[in-house]
């Protein structure tokens, strides 16, 4: 059979794996223990002899159908779901590093995330936060201990863009586990594995689930490290090939030992919701697109920052490896325009942190997101106190620009009145 597209992969992939009574989806698999007639099966189970289910926090049906929907949208090898995108980081760092080891990050990162590196390096982990714009900073803060490197797609909010295919090349070069976040993008606008990613980090949260409705998270392996080169794969789990050594120990260490496993009701919601993935984010990035054309033409608005518009400091990039430029945008406003009156002025856009939702969401990062992280470091990652992040929704365009010039021009005119 030929090999079908992104979309027609996903909806048929439940019934092409010969459900009980031809479902057409998954089954919510409830059981967390299961059952053998033959004791000795059960032992081959536990010894990885052969494939099969022990118990619900290592594996469930549901789950394993969501991941193999997943793993085929990445192109990947193999996917360990998480109950959320930070568990999905979180397990994975603390299962394949070790104290002693160096670690480079994006400073453009998300803020768990960031919060997360700071407790990595509690543990005796260095981090260096590194501007991945330019590949050059990210060379030049290698050091012989480096074992990873984590970057995002496109960051939010600012919407930089790291340097991702010759980060990827530098990752080859040194035999680096290169670990990509593709969560602002999906693998609907961005394969990660196209620039040498080891790893794609998926927040299902976000747009592949797209409806803000359940929390969960995916690492996938791509299959492109070669993991016998890695130093920290304990000897247990390297039984079969090497280029599963990787996935193996995330499993076992990262989600068996620290428990943060994605339920079954999540997984089919997350399914569900994935079969919209392409037509949900192609709206979503048209509508992204003419909103950020509007603020730009806006004198409350200084500064629009989204990688469609020609201004935007990655354009060329961006236009080169996604197929489109996302739904997540941020503005600067004019002095004295008031950020929370924008907001307040808004009736379609929701005041609220999610993002990849259908809706349209805006949040005031400096107060709410980004406010632990402190003025200084805001100020590195360009965040100033006025910056609004959105995230695009799918609604009608005419009701979204009407939604934006309606607030624009009421906090502008109050601005003008002070
Ligand atoms: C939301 C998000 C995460 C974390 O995902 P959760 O499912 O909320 O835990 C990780 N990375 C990025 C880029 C995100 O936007």
């Amino acid at each position: 059979m030929s090999k079908k597209g992104f979309t027609t992969t996903n909806i048929h992939s439940d019934r092409l794996d010969k459900p009980e009574h031809g479902v057409l989806h998954k089954a919510i698999h409830t059981s967390v223990a299961y059952g053998y007639d033959d004791a000795r099966e059960l032992a081959a189970v536990f010894q990885g002899k052969r494939s099969g289910y022990n118990y619900g926090r290592q594996l469930n049906p549901t789950v394993t159908a969501l991941q193999n929907k997943i793993t085929s949208m990445e192109q990947g090898i193999a996917t360990a779901a998480f109950a959320t995108g930070m568990a999905a980081i979180a397990s994975s760092m603390l299962a394949l590093l070790r104290a002693g080891d160096h670690l480079i990050s994006s400073a453009f990162l998300f803020g768990n995330t960031n919060s997360f590196f700071g407790t990595l390096q509690t543990l005796g982990i260095e981090v260096s936060f590194v501007d991945a714009t330019d590949v050059k900073n990210v060379k030049a803060a290698l050091q012989p201990n480096t074992r990873l490197i984590f970057v995002e797609t496109i960051a939010n909010p600012v919407t930089q863009i790291a340097d991702l295919a010759a980060i990827g090349d530098l990752c080859r070069q040194h035999d680096l586990v290169y670990c990509v976040d593709n969560t602002m993008t999906s693998p609907h606008l961005f394969l990660p594995k196209a620039v040498s990613a080891s790893l794609v980090v998926n927040s299902l949260t976000k747009y592949i689930g797209g409806h803000g409705n359940a929390l969960g998270g995916t690492i996938t392996d791509t299959g492109l490290f070669d993991w016998s080169k890695f130093p920290n794969i304990y000897d247990s789990y390297k039984v079969q090939e090497p280029s599963v050594w990787g996935i193996t120990q995330i499993k076992k260490k990262g989600l068996r030992d620290m428990g943060g496993t994605l339920g079954p009701e999540a997984a089919h919601h997350l399914a569900v919701g994935s079969e919209t993935l392409p037509l949900r984010m192609d709206r979503a990035c048209a509508n992204a697109l003419a909103v950020a054309r509007f603020c730009d033409a806006h004198p409350a608005v200084t500064r629009v920052n989204y990688p469609g518009l020609e201004t935007h400091p990655q354009h060329a990039r961006a236009r080169e490896l996604f197929c489109d430029f996302g739904s997540l945008m941020s503005i600067d406003l004019a002095p004295g325009v008031d950020c929370f009156e924008v907001l307040n002025a808004m009736e379609t856009v929701v005041s609220s942190s999610n993002l990849g939702d259908t809706r349209t969401l805006a949040i005031p990062v400096a107060h709410t997101i980004f406010h632990e992280m402190g003025a200084e470091r805001r100020e590195s990652m360009g965040i100033s106190d006025s910056l609004l992040r959105f995230s695009i929704g799918i609604e009608d365009e005419s009701d979204l620009l009407a939604d934006f010039a309606h607030a624009l021009d009421t906090a502008l005119a109050g601005a003008a009145s002070l």
